[in-house]
């Protein structure tokens, strides 16, 4: 353990991550659901590193950033201590961040557009190497969120995997924030169904528990483990 650990505001992390896992397994258990079948992306955006090692101490292992730079800043040093980190990207990816982002993250959940595919395909065809990749769609059809149409998803995920070659895993959604989640999660699982994809990354502070009554195999949890984003 290191110093930082009793700080003020640390602890909490680790009373919020058992809570939050007794949440995990009580959900699971209600919808008939094995708890090690539910992965939990501690979303670790706007927090500082030494913040971020309370959740890694507790042995948390797997992180959500939205933002390369700011990833590029932080993990880094981060894996140095805890060389089996698996670091997801959560946020849009610019074309021209490609090559920092396979370098960072092991897992793209916001791949969401043809040109952002063929880069990917690109890099991964001069380096031999890509990160596992998930489609982000868009299911409340919101202009300005990202994320591939949900009446597009079907030959966007064939273009991906038949035509490009890319390790889609995985589907991931971002509900709109002033609606009921549950229908975009519904949505989200019968795409996956008949594209048969297995991982599907839906629900954050607010409604993770839904989520996975609905499947979600992975939740994005920010707020409820490491507090408000003060910036
Ligand atoms: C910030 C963020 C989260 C976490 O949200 P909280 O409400 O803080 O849990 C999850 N997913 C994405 C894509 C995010 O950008």
């Amino acid at each position: 353990m290191s110093d930082h650990d009793l700080s003020s505001g640390n602890s909490d992390v680790a009373q919020n991550l058992r809570d939050i896992q007794d949440n995990i397994n009580a959900a699971c258990k209600a919808a008939d659901r094995d708890p090690d079948a539910v992965t939990l992306v501690c979303v670790s955006k706007n927090h500082e590193a030494d913040h971020v090692r309370t959740a890694l101490v507790e042995g948390r292992r797997v992180f959500g950033e939205n933002r390369v730079q700011e990833a590029a800043g932080k993990w880094p040093g981060l894996r140095d201590e805890f060389p089996d980190v698996e670091l997801h990207l959560i946020g849009p990816l610019q074309t021209n961040k490609v090559k920092d982002a396979a370098r960072l993250f092991d897992v793209i959940e916001t791949v969401d557009r043809p040109k952002l595919a063929r880069a990917l395909a690109k890099h991964r065809d001069a380096t031999g190497s890509c990160p596992d990749l998930f489609i982000q769609i868009n299911t409340g059809e919101e202009p300005q969120k990202a994320g591939i149409a949900p009446g597009d998803a079907d030959e966007f995920i064939a273009m991906c995997r038949d035509e490009l070659n890319l390790p889609i895993t995985g589907l991931m959604c971002i509900p709109p924030v002033d609606e009921e989640p549950a229908p975009h999660f519904l949505l989200l699982g019968k795409i996956a169904d008949r594209r048969g994809i297995a991982i599907r990354s839906m629900g954050m502070s607010g409604d993770y528990e839904a989520a996975i009554r609905f499947g979600a195999t992975h939740v994005r949890v920010g707020t409820a483990i490491f507090g408000s984003r003060g910036y």
